[in-house]
């Protein structure tokens, strides 16, 4: 895929955020940041879950999608590869039976969106969209939930309030709530949507857009806990 600077997505700004190092080298350099065990057994969890949502079933179903989802990359051995898929199933059936006594109306799942913002567009995926009552809808993002979430982290989220502009201005969507899904509890963490730091968070894409424009390099990162730390040249903590 050829590298648009003017597309901008929240894993993009995030990375940049997080060290303009690491930005440059997955979407510049187009490098590839190396799956760990958590993170591909929450791609291959959240594989499952979208296809479920794109054809509903029951438990098998969703057990099916998941060991047609699994990712192979990022275990040490065999042994770490099954561990991980046991967690990953009891965390599917643990979802399952929060949503049998949890009805939703899913509008949408993996729902993708895209509006222009000055000269980016903005660009993003957004794990489920619910019906809510009045013509509202709650905006859901599922976490795995291997660190801590609580309402604060929710109503702080950069990658919600981008998420929440994008229901808004490119599917005309007026958001009601939004939510975190910690998918280890389970447990949904859901808050009213108050649209008033959508000013903030304009501000943040756009000056975030112009520092990678201008391939603004000047601080680092915290390498030591740095996923490319050891294939990175401007590491300051090669440790395991
Ligand atoms: S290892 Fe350090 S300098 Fe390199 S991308 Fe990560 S945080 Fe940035």
């Amino acid at each position: 895929m050829i590298f648009d600077p003017f597309e901008l997505n929240y894993s993009k700004i995030r990375a940049y955020l997080d060290c303009p190092f690491l930005y440059r080298f997955i979407y510049v350099e187009r490098k590839f940041s190396p799956q760990t065990p958590y993170s591909s057994l929450g791609l291959s969890v959240h594989r499952a879950l979208a296809g479920f949502h794109a054809r509903p079933g029951d438990l098998g179903d969703l057990l099916a999608y998941y060991e047609d989802a699994w990712l192979h990359q990022g275990y040490a051995t065999p042994q770490e590869s099954m561990e991980f898929y046991n967690r990953g199933a009891q965390v599917l059936e643990n979802w399952w039976l929060h949503f049998q006594g949890n009805p939703a109306q899913v509008m949408y799942s993996e729902k993708h969106f895209e509006f222009p913002f000055e000269k980016w567009r903005v660009k993003g995926t957004i794990d489920r969209v619910d019906r809510m009552p009045g013509g509202l809808v709650e905006l859901i993002d599922y976490k795995m939930g291997f660190e801590d979430k609580n309402n604060w982290d929710v109503a702080g989220s950069l990658q919600l309030s981008i998420y929440a502009i994008g229901l808004a201005r490119a599917l005309k969507l007026k958001v009601g709530a939004i939510a975190y899904f910690v998918l280890t509890k389970p447990e949904k963490i859901s808050i009213p949507y108050d649209p008033a730091p959508e000013a903030a968070t304009l501000d943040l894409i756009r000056a975030t857009g112009d520092k990678m424009l201008a391939m603004d390099m000047s601080r680092k990162g915290k390498c030591e806990r740095c996923s490319i730390r050891k294939l990175c040249g401007e590491s300051e903590s090669k440790e395991n």
